[in-house]
């Protein structure tokens, strides 16, 4: 065998270009995985080149470290190919390192592949020297090579693809751990060396037509070097870029994120405003279809707030609003959204698990919002107006549950604050008109809007005249004669009712007595009375003093009770009734037939009079159900000793039918209609109002 040298400085070299190779492949690595989209592609090309190359020429230095006694060359396109060979399993291990994820099973096909890479990149490169006869290998070296070259990749892999991140310590995490490697390959290089032996009078084929080694190895050197520095410069002036764009894209994402904070809150109380509401009330419907559950929706509006305004200024509404942000805050769960519309409004989202939860909470915010306020030095007080909107059933989209809810906060206001209400579909239809007729009305009884027109009332079939209905009417300013049917419920709602009540009272007394003196001596006077009134503790007090206020006798008059009404509560009902009925006032069952009293209840209640529903009447020839009907209130007025009313008569056939039926009085637009009472008078002065009827 051949006694063959290294030139050691040469070897040091090789040694150096390893590590050199290995830290730029670890950089590579790094940058491969955070670089953005194409740009890893070319991280990737690059760094394989550049890893590739430096390998290879690691290899390379160490062979021209090595002589034989015998003149040495190298095939040009064998060495060629074992740098392709390089360059190709640089790229594959780059390729492997740079996926998300290296499981240990990949980890292992790569330090096969890639071991398998070097080894052949090793020894394509010796064969590159056509030695003849050829380089005999000792097998343990050379399995000892090639475990070496395995182990090595393997650890490589392992360690760039752990050492990838961006961090502090990757620096010289990275240069120990390219030591490491740079060892690894050159101990693969010279393990392998160390097994080829050639025999005595061994030839080198390419020392001649070879390329010449002598000069080659300083253009090497400086070209791998190049190619290597080149390759880290660029690295790292793209990561000082990168980090700077990156830097730069966080204070944009930053003030992206003020400016979004901005646009979907309030400035003042920092809570979401309605657009963003609006957002939450969409997730809420997806959520509540996706998982079946309900929320509630409720609008609130503070309860004179605008006083407040006015009396301190802006800066204490500002910190009165904010306070009371807060307080609404202090008792809503964390999950729920109170978000602020503008102005005094502001608006909760709650998820709740049935409307009675819903108005729990209502109720707990408007206690809390009652207390005083301090603000600046001064106490303030304040209430809200809630209208709850609940989904699944006011609305399918977050536009409609925020009208419905608000809808629901006027008809609250209407009904005088600090209360809250759930939506009902009536009330979207004429919420605005009905809230402006609910003003008008307040003003309607001092400016003396509200006028009474009356209707006889019959003995059947056609007169004499036994007293009158007086029906109130309102003389609206721009709207003209409104019904009671328009104006009443409102006023039943809002409280008016109760003023309206006494004046219609007092009103018809006066006018019944002054008929009385004109000679109308057994006329009575019929006035309707509501629900509301007649749940209120002065009603007896007021009939008495209208009673006396025109000396009249008590049995002139009738106060007609709906069914419906006297019903309501009905032991109550009963005592106040039966109160009337102690003074002398008579008492008229109204609408008789469309609620479900008890006859055992009708039988206590001291009515002297039942007033047949016209909805019985209106059908009454044609209609043998409605006939059966009418007939057996008939009956059971007689037995009750009632006086039987039919009202809404509006045919002869009617009249005559119901005459045969046995009902006493008859009232309707065939009879006579509601009119003033000059009107009334004129017409029965001229004796055609009972004629005009055959
Ligand atoms: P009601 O007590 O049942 O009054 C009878 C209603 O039937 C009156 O309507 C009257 O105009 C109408 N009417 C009379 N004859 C006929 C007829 O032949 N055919 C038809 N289709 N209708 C007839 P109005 O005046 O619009 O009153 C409606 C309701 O308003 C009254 O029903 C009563 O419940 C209430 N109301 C009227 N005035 C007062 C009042 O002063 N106080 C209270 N609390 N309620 C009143
Ligand atoms: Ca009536
Ligand atoms: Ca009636």
């Amino acid at each position: 065998m051949f006694a063959s040298s290294y030139n050691s400085l040469l070897v040091l070299f090789s040694l150096l270009v390893a590590i050199l190779a290995a830290y730029t492949a670890l950089d590579m690595a790094g940058r491969i995985s955070s670089a953005p989209g194409r740009a890893a592609h070319w991280w990737l090309a690059g760094g394989a080149v550049a890893m590739g190359t430096g390998i290879w020429s690691m290899h390379f230095i160490g062979m021209l470290a090595f002589s034989l006694p015998i003149p040495l060359g190298y095939d040009p396109a064998i060495t060629a190919l074992s740098l392709l060979i390089a360059i190709a399993s640089s790229a594959f291990a780059l390729w492997l390192v740079g996926r998300n994820e290296l499981p240990s099973s990949r980890l292992f096909c790569g330090a096969l592949l890639m071991g398998a890479g070097i080894v052949a990149m090793h020894y394509t490169g010796m064969a590159a020297m056509r030695m003849a006869p050829g380089i005999r290998y000792i097998p343990s070296l050379f399995i000892l090579s090639v475990v070496i070259a395995i182990v090595a990749s393997g650890a490589a892999l392992w360690i760039a693809f752990n050492l990838r991140r961006v961090s502090p310590l990757v620096r010289p995490l990275r240069a120990a751990a390219a030591v490491v490697m740079g060892f690894a390959i050159v101990g693969m290089h010279y393990t392998g060396m160390a097994a080829a032996q050639f025999p005595l009078g061994s030839v080198c084929g390419a020392a001649r037509d070879g390329v010449n080694a002598g000069w080659l190895a300083l253009v090497i050197i400086v070209v791998t070097l190049a190619v290597l520095a080149i390759a880290l410069i660029v690295s790292v002036l793209d990561l000082r870029l990168e980090s700077r764009t990156s830097m730069l894209a966080i204070s944009l994402a930053e003030a992206n994120q003020e400016l979004t904070y901005l646009a979907l809150h309030d400035n003042l109380t920092k809570l979401p405003n309605r657009l963003l509401l609006e957002d939450r009330v969409d997730r809420a419907i997806q959520s509540a279809n996706r998982e079946n559950n309900r929320f509630a929706l409720m609008f609130m509006d503070l309860d004179g707030f605008k006083t407040v305004n006015d009396a301190y200024g802006h800066h204490i509404g500002d910190l009165l609003l904010v306070e009371v942000a807060q307080r609404i805050g202090a008792n809503v769960r964390s999950e729920d959204t109170i978000a602020r519309m503008g102005g005094d409004e502001f608006v909760l989202l709650a998820g709740v698990a049935e409307p009675a939860d819903a108005a729990t909470l209502a109720d707990k915010v408007l206690t809390a919002i009652q207390e005083p306020f301090q603000v600046a030095g001064r106490e303030l007080r304040i209430s809200t107006s809630i209208g709850i909107a609940m989904y699944p059933g006011d609305g399918d989209h977050q536009g409609d549950l925020l009208t419905n809810a608000d809808a629901a906060m006027y008809h609250a206001k209407s009904l005088g604050r600090n209360v809250y209400c759930f939506f009902e579909a009536s009330m979207n239809a004429h919420v605005h008109e009905q809230l402006q007729l609910v003003q008008d009305l307040r003003s309607a009884l001092v400016r003396h809007e509200l006028i009474l027109q009356y209707q006889p009332k019959f003995t059947a079939p056609n007169g004499p005249v036994i007293g009158v209905e007086a029906l109130v009417r309102w003389s609206h300013p721009t709207r003209g004669l409104i019904a009671p049917d328009r104006f009443i419920p409102l006023a039943e709602k809002t409280g008016l009712i109760v003023p309206i009540g006494e004046w219609v009272l007092d009103e018809a007394c006066r006018q019944i007595s002054e008929w009385r003196t004109a000679g109308h001596w057994d006329w009575t006077m019929a006035v309707n009375l509501s629900a509301l009134q007649f749940s209120h503790a002065s009603l007896i007090q007021t009939v008495r003093e209208a009673l006396e206020r025109y000396s009249l006798e008590p049995h002139c008059l009738t106060l007609e009770v709906t069914e419906s009404t006297a019903m309501r509560d009905a032991d109550a009902s009963l005592r106040i009734l039966q109160q009337l009925h102690d003074m002398g006032v008579r008492i008229s069952i109204d609408d008789f037939g469309t609620g479900y009293s008890s006859l055992l209840y009708l039988k206590r209640l001291p009515a002297s009079e039942l007033k047949i529903d016209r909805g019985f009447v209106r059908d009454l020839t044609s209609d043998t159900e409605d006939a059966a009907i009418v007939s057996a209130i008939v009956a059971l007025g007689q037995t009750l000793n009632l006086n039987i009313v039919a009202e809404g008569v509006e045919t002869a056939a009617q009249r005559d039918f119901l005459t045969r039926l046995g009902c006493d009085s008859l009232q309707g637009f065939l009879l006579g209609c509601p009119m003033s009472a000059d009107d009334l008078m004129e017409a029965l002065s001229q004796d055609n109002v009972p004629n005009d009827a055959t």
